[in-house]
């Protein structure tokens, strides 16, 4: 109930306009947000390399409403790719189709995604598309293997989502194709017609997933916070003898630091996603969406702040 309504939130651009220079909303996005500038996400990126973690940079800023918009959020992320190259940083980046211009025409998208990952092949740096809703699951997928996979393979990989019932069939045509997939469980509000209803089946969908992947694929992004999950990956590994190497475990910025750093000690790989920008609301309702007691966690820490700095 409280998921549902909080993923209504994250498409109500009028909310967004509300919210943006609200100073409390921006304090809970900073748990989850690595700022609005590149600035502040580089400094965050140098901070988790510091740690044994790697990261991948996220724009902020989904669907783009001209073709100007589009080819400006390109450009903002061959100056990225440029940026972790010059500062050395241990770190990829991903990009939503949808701010490339998907929605506005399909050669532009391809037009931009290429002057992307032109860039990354020089710099010998790897794009992974992310997955939005369902609407887009197969244009996504016919973009990347008809458009994007055959001239930028070792530099380009897409994302599965363990909540959509064709998920499967994605996973064996990756498999085939030798494509590097990123399998998470899926963030958007989905209808039964297409994702399963119930999280048990959503969990038990993903394991599948993940040992195909795992043992068929070709180095896979395990992305999650679940840490059953993580443990039968391990356990995986270790009984198929399939070495730390040729995995990585992957979790959102400020989600389950616990669990990262433990991984890292454990010799395992670990990326963290960093989103950064000006477009955070749609994202941060994600995550609340992911876990309603966020909003009272956020809430409380954001007030004990506010308290601390009225009383300092
Ligand atoms: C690196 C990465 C990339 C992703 N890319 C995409 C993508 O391209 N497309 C897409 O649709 N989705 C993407 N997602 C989101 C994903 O689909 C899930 O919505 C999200 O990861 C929550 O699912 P979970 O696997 O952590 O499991 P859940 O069952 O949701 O959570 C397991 C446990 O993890 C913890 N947890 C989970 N989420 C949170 C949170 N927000 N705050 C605090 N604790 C939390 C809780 O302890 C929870 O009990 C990505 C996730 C990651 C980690």
């Amino acid at each position: 109930m409280i998921s549902s309504a909080l993923l209504y939130l994250s498409n109500q651009p009028q909310v967004f306009n509300f919210v943006r220079h609200n100073r409390m909303a921006k304090s809970m996005a900073n748990r989850f947000v690595a700022g609005e500038t590149l600035k502040t996400a580089l400094a965050a990126v140098r901070r988790l390399n510091a740690k044994g973690v790697t990261a991948s940079l996220d724009l902020l800023g989904e669907s783009v409403h001209n073709e100007a918009e589009a080819r400006e959020s390109a450009r903002q992320y061959i100056e990225m790719i440029d940026s972790i190259h010059r500062d050395r940083l241990d770190a990829n980046v991903s990009v939503k189709l949808t701010a490339m211009g998907l929605d506005i025409s399909e050669d532009l998208c391809v037009a931009n995604m290429q002057s992307i990952l032109e860039h990354a092949h020089d710099h010998g740096t790897f794009v992974r598309i992310d997955m939005e809703s369902s609407e887009y699951t197969q244009k996504t997928l016919d973009l990347f293997y008809e458009r994007l996979f055959p001239s930028f393979r070792a530099c380009v990989g897409i994302v599965l989502q363990s909540y959509l019932y064709r998920t499967a069939t994605d996973v064996e045509q990756a498999n085939r194709e030798c494509a590097r997939v990123r399998i998470c469980k899926g963030a958007y509000k989905e209808p039964a017609s297409v994702a399963w209803p119930e999280k048990k089946d959503v969990d038990e969908a993903y394991v599948r997933a993940m040992h195909a992947l795992m043992s068929d694929g070709h180095y896979p992004g395990i992305a999650t916070h679940d840490e059953a999950i993580v443990d039968d990956a391990k356990r995986f590994a270790r009984e198929n003898d399939i070495p730390a190497t040729q995995f990585e475990f992957q979790m959102l910025y400020g989600v389950r630091r616990d669990l990262q750093e433990q991984l890292v000690r454990e010799g395992y790989r670990m990326r963290v996603y960093v989103p950064f920008g000006t477009q955070w609301y749609p994202y941060l309702m994600r995550r609340l969406a992911e876990r309603p007691a966020n909003v009272a966690f956020l809430t409380g820490n954001v007030i004990r702040e506010m308290v601390g700095r009225r009383r300092r």
